[in-house]
């Protein structure tokens, strides 16, 4: 059958479009421009890959793109933290972008939905991810609507708390509608392979851009903010398992596959790419947040139930700097 994938040229987008191809779905991933579509189909040129060009995630008419889907995977949602209007940039492509797929899917008699949310719309604690608690299902960042609009947060907390009422509000709105059946996958950072388009490494997508500072010049470890991960490769995969598992419907499915902080990362990078140490920056003598206790998230639904083991974070951090230096040499 054939299923929708939102947001399909981001870096999670092209792997959940690349997981559903591999699983013998038809999928049609949304961009905003004809000139993303033709980029995207040089990555996938499978006939039974297609793209639908939704220009404006709270705006377009979803008709044409949702001919023939069976269900959607609802990716797409700014992650960027330096915009000029947190309301105009961030809060409403996420929460109306978000509604508005699921107004159309309903309009077309779609009931199927996969949501991409965030570990950030978990984070009911003062102290985020460095509480002694284990994140779940039951977990509610508590930011309002209001607070986030205030104008007065940092950007990286307004896009946290676009992810939380998107996802607030894609479960208000399966409440007033019980025939759909709303899945919501919630990933910790997400590091792994780029395989979506890029033009250059400036440009590279949020959760990777912290991985490549490392070897591109930092000169003190960056700050521990997300200090817990996940590859890119299995959070696809969860994805598109919660498409076809009747135990995922109505769950938030949240994901860590354990800690990852900057010193971890910045050890593995030395120890196996011991070529690139004239790039990083000094390994300090302790790990800056030793003796903090960083936050559990439980993940059975995805591992027990949907079967994802996760990568280790060895193999994750790798990947990823291998696949960014790859980049570094052709664009
Ligand atoms: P990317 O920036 O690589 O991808 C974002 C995707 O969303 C792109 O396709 C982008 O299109 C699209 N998009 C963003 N803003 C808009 C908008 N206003 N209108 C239309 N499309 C838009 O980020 P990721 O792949 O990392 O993120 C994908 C999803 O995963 C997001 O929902 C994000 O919140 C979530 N997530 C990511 C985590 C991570 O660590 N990476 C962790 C937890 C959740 P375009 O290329 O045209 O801008």
């Amino acid at each position: 059958s054939r299923i929708l994938v939102t947001g399909a040229n981001g870096f999670l987008g092209a792997h959940i479009v690349k997981e559903a191809l591999d699983s013998g779905y038809i999928v049609r991933g949304t961009v905003r421009s004809s000139e993303k579509a033709e980029e995207l189909k040089k990555i996938f040129p499978s006939a039974k890959f297609e793209t639908a060009i939704v220009p404006d995630l709270i705006q377009s008419n979803y008709t044409e793109a949702l001919k023939g889907v069976t269900a959607i995977i609802h990716s797409a949602s700014p992650f960027v933290f330096e915009v000029n209007d947190h309301k105009k940039d961030l809060l409403d492509p996420a929460i109306e972008g978000t509604l508005s797929v699921l107004r159309a899917a309903q309009t077309a008699g779609i009931r199927r939905i996969v949501l991409t949310s965030s570990i950030g719309a978990l984070l009911n604690k003062p102290e985020l991810l460095f509480a002694d608690v284990t994140y779940g299902p039951d977990d509610w960042f508590s930011m309002t609507y209001e607070q986030a609009a205030s104008g007065q947060l940092p950007g990286v907390v307004v896009y946290l708390a676009s992810k939380k009422l998107a996802e607030a509000a894609a479960w208000d709105f399966a409440k007033e509608h019980p025939e759909l059946k709303l899945t919501t996958i919630i990933p910790t950072i997400i590091y792994g392979p780029v395989i979506h388009p890029i033009s250059s490494l400036q440009s590279i997508n949020t959760s990777n851009s912290v991985i490549y500072s490392l070897i591109n010049g930092a000169k003190i470890l960056p700050p521990d903010s997300v200090p817990t991960f996940c590859d890119v490769v299995s959070i696809a995969r969860i994805h598109v398992k919660a498409l076809h598992s009747d135990a995922a419907v109505g769950k938030r499915v949240p994901f860590s596959k354990g800690p990852a902080t900057m010193y971890q990362i910045l050890q593995i990078i030395m120890k196996a790419r011991p070529e690139l140490a004239n790039r990083l920056p000094p390994v300090p003598e302790v790990d800056p947040i030793a003796g903090k206790t960083i936050s559990r998230v439980n993940s059975m639904l995805a591992m027990d139930t949907l079967g994802v083991e996760g990568l280790e974070l060895e193999e994750t951090v790798l990947q990823t700097v291998d696949s960014l230096l790859e980049l570094e040499k052709k664009l």
